[in-house]
């Protein structure tokens, strides 16, 4: 296209730093696909979005990832290998799903993906991280499983299995220097994880700081809020009006919401598209996003130690007077001012500031 022809506005587009990144997203751990299910429903980006480049100046993306993939078998497991001979960087790894101890047993393995042409024998999903971690330019922990082990890690498990960072070691870096990023919940919540694949892809393209994150890995922006913060029914909380059953609109903390105690975002975020969510519409929080989910937060019906306690004392001694106080100052408000009447006389309290009184 001849110079002349450039729309002036074009100055302000910038080539990406990086051009194209592969996702290569491992499904094989401990898991039930529930994560690699859940980034359907986001919309904030899209994975349609993200694939399609909707965001400009950004790396063009190619996914692999099986619940999603077109191809099949070993046409789809070819970039693996590819990765893996270094012959799709830069990619980041995407991992589902617990990390199984491979070690406590003397022969099978707990998780796989894909056949050893030379042994005939399935490559563990162990192995392929592995395989691929020191080549990723970012490594990447999708869901609790994946995170922190989850419910497959729970006490009275056979496979021993963890989260990435027990396994790669919590002060991993990628070779660009990225720690091992987790993204948590059970399943996660769609946006989180597509708004954090979109920081990286912003990283990636020189657009961006480092990742910020805590010190369980987790970015700062999505976790550093408890559940409680943005739950709308802190305002029952507050003023002790706990829920007796399922189905009030109160607070459910003696009901078993854990919302006080636990980081995650998605009473204030909704679920799609800010629809749902968990104790902002009427279900307890169980915790599925922290690392010690789930031991330390079952039985999940039941309140944690004390809570009944002291929310019991909050109704009795503060909360009682506090929402007679308050139906005193709202049946005060509830009332118009006297002064807006039909009678032919004003009595606003007008003062004309020149002419006749
Ligand atoms: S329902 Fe749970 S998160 Fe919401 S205000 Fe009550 S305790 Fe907090
Ligand atoms: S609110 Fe609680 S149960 Fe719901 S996703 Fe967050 S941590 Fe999990």
């Amino acid at each position: 296209m001849a110079e002349a022809t450039i729309p002036y506005g074009r100055k302000t587009q910038k080539a990406p730093a990086v051009k194209e990144v592969h996702i290569v997203w491992m499904t094989a751990g401990l898991g039930c696909d529930g994560d690699s299910v859940a980034i359907t429903g986001a919309t904030q980006p899209s994975i349609e979005d993200v694939l399609l480049g909707a965001i400009p100046g950004l790396p063009k993306v190619h996914l692999h990832n099986p619940v999603l993939a077109y191809e099949n078998g070993d046409d789809f497991m070819k970039y693996w290998y590819l990765a893996e001979a270094g012959q799709l960087d830069p990619f980041v790894l995407v991992v589902e799903g617990s990390i199984p101890n491979e070690k406590i047993k003397a022969e099978g393995y707990w998780a796989a993906l894909g056949t050893n042409k030379k042994t005939g024998q399935p490559i563990t999903t162990c192995e392929w991280i592995d395989r691929l971690s020191p080549r990723a330019l970012a490594v990447v922990a999708i869901g609790t499983c994946a995170t922190y082990g989850g419910i497959h890690a729970m006490a009275g498990n056979p496979t021993g299995c963890m989260g990435l960072a027990d396994y790669l070691g919590w002060k991993w870096k990628s070779n660009a220097g990225i720690p091992i990023v987790c993204v948590p919940g059970c399943p996660v919540q769609p946006d989180n994880f597509m708004e954090t694949l979109l920081y990286l892809l912003y990283q990636a393209a020189g657009l961006a700081p480092m990742i910020p994150l805590d010190e369980a890995l987790r970015p700062t922006w999505l976790f550093g809020k408890t559940t409680h913060v943005g739950c709308d029914r802190g305002s029952y909380f507050e003023q002790g009006d706990f829920a007796k059953e399922y189905g009030s609109p109160k607070c459910l903390v003696q009901l078993g919401c854990k919302g006080p105690v636990v980081q995650c975002n998605v009473p204030k975020r909704g679920w799609m598209a800010g629809i749902g969510g968990c104790p902002n519409v009427g279900g307890i929080c169980i915790g599925c996003t922290m690392p010690g989910f789930p031991d330390k937060f079952m039985p999940f019906m039941d309140p944690q130690p004390g809570v009944r306690f002291y929310t019991s004392m909050m109704g009795l001694l503060y909360g009682k007077a506090i929402r007679a106080l308050r139906r005193v100052a709202i049946n005060h408000n509830d009332q118009e001012p006297k002064w807006r009447h039909p009678r032919p006389e004003l009595t606003t309290g007008y003062q004309p500031t020149f002419g006749p009184r």
